[in-house]
């Protein structure tokens, strides 16, 4: 079958030279598909894993498992698919990070509904949420968890804790209403909108008025820390297609760490906590940052998969802000 005789619009776009080009196979089965998506990929620099991002993609589109790609090549693939899939290898060729091409990341085993309003959740922001857990058990159960979330993104953060702690209510924050929407989609995917609080505007802005102030026992956050010259080195599939907001703070990446850090006691219970996921080597200078107010105890580090200090906790001193009012 000719697919330029289909009635669905065929996509173009591509980043590989014309004469590097592989057809198009003209029986949809499995195998040929998956061959004709490894090939394509493997003429594009930067993707490492050609043929397993050939593989999830059409599994994704097929709602199985790749290891049912292998159990049947031959299987037809349905017409629609078939171009769903060249539109979707396509977009690989120009960089898309898989996640926002299935439009799913998987944060904490859920999958977190993604698109390009919004960073991709990593997997080192999972040792934040499960130090917030950890610390949360350690604290009375007769009240409620009040826990702010600074930059929301797509809620990975704000769901997980609000599934995974049983009396919290999160005040989740973000400068971008478009990030608010998608973290509101998992939000109700996983059926705690109850639970969250989503506010639109700069760090603790939109607290202000509310009867916050050192009634917060968690301060959580995974600001944008990467510095405006290391923006140009980053990989493309981050570069140009996650938001520069999300990613990008300052000169020296820190702007956002010294902002919540300044304001954080006003808003922080006595004994309360700041959580920040950092960037690699910034680790110490936060820590410092966290000294230089006075009002913290010093700060504790929890390294990644890499041993790069990638969580700062810092707890606020039982005995500063009780008779601030
Ligand atoms: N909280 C989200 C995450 O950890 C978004 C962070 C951000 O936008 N910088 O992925």
């Amino acid at each position: 079958m000719d697919i330029s005789d289909s009635h669905i619009p065929i996509p173009q776009d591509t980043n590989i030279p014309k004469s590097l080009k592989i057809a198009f196979p003209e029986n949809f089965t499995v195998s040929n598909l998956v061959r004709w998506a490894s090939n394509t990929l493997q003429q594009v620099n930067g993707i490492d894993f050609p043929r397993l991002d050939a593989e999830i993609i059409l599994s994704h589109l097929l709602s199985c498992k790749r290891i049912d790609l292998y159990l049947h090549p031959d299987k037809p693939v349905d017409e629609t698919i078939a171009i769903r899939y060249k539109d979707a290898i396509q977009k690989r060729t120009r960089r898309v990070p898989l996640q926002y091409i299935k439009n799913c990341a998987n944060f904490m085993s859920l999958d977190f509904y993604v698109d390009e309003r919004v960073l991709i959740p990593r997997p080192e922001t999972e040792l934040l949420v499960e130090e917030v857990i950890k610390l949360s058990q350690t604290i009375s159960k007769e009240h409620e968890i009040v826990i702010a979330d600074i930059g929301v993104g797509s809620g990975n953060i704000a769901v997980t804790l609000a599934k995974n702690i049983d009396n919290a209510r999160i005040l989740a924050i973000d400068i971008s209403s478009d990030a608010l929407a998608v973290a509101n989609i998992n939000a109700r995917r996983y059926e705690v909108q109850d639970k969250i609080t989503f506010l639109c505007g700069d760090t603790f802005k939109p607290l202000e008025g509310h009867e916050f102030e050192l009634k917060i026992d968690f301060i959580v956050s995974n600001p944008p820390y990467i510095s405006s010259g290391e923006f140009d080195t980053l990989q493309n599939e981050v570069r140009d297609y996650e938001p520069y907001v999300a990613l990008v703070c300052g000169q020296d990446g820190l702007q956002m760490f010294k902002r919540i850090i300044a304001s954080a006691t006003t808003w922080l219970k006595p004994g309360g906590y700041v959580i920040f996921e950092v960037g690699n080597g910034q680790a110490q200078k936060v820590a410092q940052l966290f000294e230089n107010t006075g009002y913290f105890k010093k700060a504790n580090f929890i390294e990644d998969y890499q041993h790069i200090q990638r969580i700062v906790i810092a707890k606020k001193e039982e005995t500063f802000g009780q008779n601030c009012h």
